[in-house]
């Protein structure tokens, strides 16, 4: 395969993309007084001790799965009713409850931040401070409670890298899957251990994001599969015991467009899933920053070809029959983005998904995490869903968020009934799962 990659000349440093749009939008964000007084859960709640092993029969299988050789050609995959129950629990009711109740808030996705830290530093990163402390217990079993009594159906634990705790992990991965959640746990596979992988399978994990940006660690992109390829096979072999799935996170960046093509057959090889990302400066200020300038991971106008290249290779790897998360669109998209000539669209944040900071405050999404408007806490939330739709007028011109994006289409009453036509036309199979392509 020809090498892609040109001499790592650091790039201009961009500003906070938002402040490049609209400055007095980012001030006004970035002045607000955030969730005062802070959220005080009672000091007694405490996440129950997760039970393990629940499924000692596949546990039993531990031994076998870690001292086989990885596969050479993974098997076929065969869901059951329950695991099937829960995509529908986890994604079908919590929508369909949201089109036919009232309100405007009806929460189908929310992320928990258990951690602000990591054990990596990966440049483009402005995500994670490590004099941060981690969710509490009282704040996890509180915004578990109140997410499931609010219907939301999907859980993703976010940090910085939730796996620095892997028993808090482990307990929270355990209520929420018995609060009738489905779990996505992201992590950049370090902490990943095989026991580890044990636990969250066991607890009842739907899905497992490793986030890898090369295949050996490159110093400003240390989420390389190389150091975790041990855990990384173990993973493989144990999604089909306890019934979850694994996909690769890949961010292209300037610096990776080789690896973005190797991951892509490595995960193409074990049968897995990709998802990617356009790299991007941060959307607001994080004043505890350090990479803005001479970031190598930043796309720079000259590189747009190289970019379009690999995207294009992607596209072609998708038609193809390659098991990714994004659909041609979504990837075409990616382009305009890069270039600046998104356009608005309807993003659904602080509608159909929120976040939950460590501190149990809430924002509407990831890239305004750092905002200090007050948006409410756990029990008590205050998006104002004008407020919101103005703001967007502005920030969804500079955002690539894939899940509100696809949200959005899923809100996009046209699009639907189109896509279910599709979907009936064909006697509900073999059509593609992606409402961009209707
Ligand atoms: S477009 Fe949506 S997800 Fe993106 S920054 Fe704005 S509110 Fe957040």
């Amino acid at each position: 395969m020809p090498e892609l990659q040109t001499a790592p000349t650091p790039s201009t440093p961009p500003p906070a993309r938002l402040a490049g749009v609209d400055v007095s939008l980012h001030e006004f964000l970035m002045n607000g007084e955030r969730g005062q007084p802070r959220y005080q859960p009672p000091p007694d709640l405490r996440l129950p001790e997760a039970v393990f092993p629940r499924y000692p029969a596949i546990l039993a299988t531990a031994a076998e799965d870690l001292e086989t050789p990885p596969w050479t050609e993974p098997p076929a995959r065969h869901w059951t009713v329950p695991q099937i129950y829960r995509g529908l629990r986890g994604w079908m009711f919590p929508y369909l409850r949201s089109r036919l109740l009232p309100g405007d808030f009806h929460p189908i996705i929310a992320y928990l931040f258990t951690e602000w830290k990591c054990n990596l530093e990966c440049h483009y990163c402005w995500a994670f401070n490590n004099s941060v402390k981690g969710m509490t217990e009282p704040v996890a079993r509180a915004a578990l409670d109140w997410l499931a009594d609010a219907g939301a159906g999907v859980l993703a634990l976010m940090g910085g890298e939730p796996l620095l705790r892997p028993q808090f992990v482990h307990k929270v991965v355990d209520y929420a899957s018995r609060r009738g959640l489905w779990v996505y746990l992201p992590t950049n596979g370090r902490l990943l251990r095989p026991e580890v992988t044990d636990w969250m399978g066991d607890a009842g994990v739907a899905t497992i994001n490793l986030a890898v940006d090369s295949v050996e660690i490159k110093p400003s992109l240390p989420k390389a599969l190389a150091p975790i390829r041990k855990h990384f096979d173990y993973l493989m072999k144990r999604q089909h015991r306890y019934g979850f799935t694994v996909f690769f996170n890949i961010n292209i960046c300037r610096n990776n467009l080789q690896d973005v093509r190797e991951l892509t057959e490595i995960a193409h090889a074990n049968g897995i899933s990709t998802d990617y990302h356009i790299n991007e400066s941060p959307m607001t200020a994080h004043g505890d920053f350090k990479h803005l300038q001479g970031n190598e991971t930043y796309i720079t106008r000259d590189d747009w070809p190289r970019v379009d290249e690999t995207i294009d290779w992607i596209i072609e790897k998708n038609q193809s029959g390659y098991k990714m998360v994004d659909s041609v669109q979504r990837l075409r998209q990616m382009k305009r983005f890069m270039r600046g000539e998104q356009g608005v669209w309807p993003c659904r944040a602080g509608q159909n998904s929120l976040i939950v900071r460590v501190d149990g405050t809430l924002a509407p999404c990831f890239p305004l995490y750092s905002a200090t408007q007050d948006w409410g806490a756990v029990g008590e939330q205050k998006f104002d869903t004008v407020a919101l739709d103005a703001m967007k007028q502005t920030c969804s011109l500079t955002c690539f968020s894939t899940l509100n994006h696809n949200l959005a289409m899923a809100y996009d009453d046209a699009r639907v009934i189109k896509y279910v036509l599709k979907q009936a036309r064909h006697g509900f199979q073999g059509v593609t799962g992606s409402m961009d392509q209707s």
